[in-house]
């Protein structure tokens, strides 16, 4: 089976691709059918549109399909990640589409547009943060449309809509999926209280924390099962220790920030494809470990695209609590990823320690690539794992 990357609209098409495109499985495509209702809606209605904001347009799709349509549509894409942005830039160029696009990060506030499209998010603190900003950049003549799968559209996510712009109205289902129609009735609600914060013990994590989170952020309300198991079988690191670490999918930044405090003169990367999550892993270094704040970076990457050791070095450590989902999709395409881009930018004898779920096939992988590893720990459900590279 190959991936079918032809998207057809109204008498044309595009070619699209999930990013990064080697690693996606062949069933999955760049674009459901919650982008098709969107699209076909706009060209339906023929309403006169100069600027549009589109809210997690999750491979591009959206902005493909307006900008193949009507290249003088002004378009703003806001996303809390940096993968998505990248695919949509990435699927403009295979199209030969000029890349007018503007991309703003989700704790951006956006300017005013005619129409905003929103792909309803997973995660409802994000929508509920993601409406209130809505709510501000819009007028009541501003159409919102937004899309979904039926099985995403919950009363928890009607009465979101309802509490920041007003009433709702819904198209039929087709293909599962469902549109959603509201305007602005200018409720002023006030704006949710993100970032919240949550308090971790000396026990828990080496010195005790008050770690902030965005509204996206993993484990946003509590520490992660995982992180816990991780957090009690981190590396010692020596007093004066001035390593280099990688905390590579960071969160709200709890496993960097634990060495940080044990080993204060090391420098720490903080990586991680959303935006909500860096900005709170500053936020937390900022608030626990200040004086530690010049000691770090947080960077937006798909795994360690970014990491250009020439500029910032061979790491001594990575550490990995790794995800299993992009957007709706569970996968292992991005564990594998961060274990081959973890050994390209370790120096011979640095460290690349995880956390997996027992069931996970990691050790296969790390083998593959190290050449071997170790079982740092076992508890409960989870599993240390351990490989350095010769
Ligand atoms: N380290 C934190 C902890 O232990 O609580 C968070 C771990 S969470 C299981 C995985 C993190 O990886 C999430 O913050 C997620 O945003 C991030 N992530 C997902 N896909 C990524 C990718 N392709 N590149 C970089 N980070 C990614």
């Amino acid at each position: 089976m190959s991936i079918n990357t032809e998207f057809k609209l109204a008498g044309s098409s595009l070619s699209l691709m999930r990013y990064p495109a080697k690693h996606q499985h062949k069933s999955l495509q760049a674009w459901d059918s919650a982008d098709e209702l969107l699209l076909t809606h706009w060209l339906e209605s023929q309403q006169q549109t100069n600027n549009f904001l589109l809210i997690n347009d999750e491979f591009g799709a959206l902005a493909c399909g307006l900008l193949q349509k009507n290249t003088d549509t002004d378009v703003i894409s806001s996303s809390d990640s940096w993968i998505s942005q990248k695919a949509t830039t990435k699927n403009l160029q295979r199209n030969e589409i000029e890349d007018k696009v503007r991309y703003l990060s989700s704790l951006d506030t956006p300017p005013d547009a005619d129409m905003v499209f929103i792909k309803v998010p997973r995660s409802l603190a994000l929508l509920e943060w993601q409406l209130f900003h809505i709510s501000q950049c819009t007028t009541e003549r501003t159409s919102v449309v937004a899309a979904a799968k039926v099985n995403m559209l919950t009363p928890s996510v009607f009465k979101l809509f309802e509490k920041y712009l007003g009433k709702v109205t819904t198209s039929l289902a087709k293909k599962k999926s469902r549109l959603l129609f509201c305007c602005n009735e200018k409720l002023n609600t006030p704006a949710p209280a993100f970032p919240t914060a949550f308090n971790t013990s000396e026990q828990e994590t080496g010195k005790a924390f008050t770690l902030l989170n965005h509204a996206n952020v993993f484990s946003r309300q509590n520490l992660d099962i995982g992180a816990r198991v991780m957090l009690k079988h981190l590396p010692e690191l020596p007093q004066g220790s001035e390593q280099h670490i990688i905390d590579l999918g960071c969160g709200n930044g709890v496993l960097g920030m634990a060495l940080l405090a044990t080993a204060p003169g090391c420098h720490v990367s903080f990586f991680d494809e959303s935006y909500m999550a860096l900005e709170s892993a500053k936020l937390s270094v900022e608030k626990n470990l200040p004086e530690q704040l010049a000691n770090c970076r947080f960077i937006a990457s798909n795994c360690l695209e970014g990491y250009d050791t020439q500029v910032l070095g061979s790491a001594d450590l990575v550490i990995c609590n790794p995800p299993f989902h992009q957007q709706n999709t569970v996968t292992e395409h991005i564990a594998w990823q961060m274990f081959h881009d973890a050994y390209k930018v370790l120096r011979p004898g640095g460290e690349l320690r995880v956390v997996a779920n027992r069931h996970l096939p990691y050790g296969q992988t790390l083998k593959k690539r190290f050449g071997g590893f170790s079982v740092v720990a076992s508890e409960h459900k989870f599993v240390i794992l351990s490989a350095i590279k010769k």
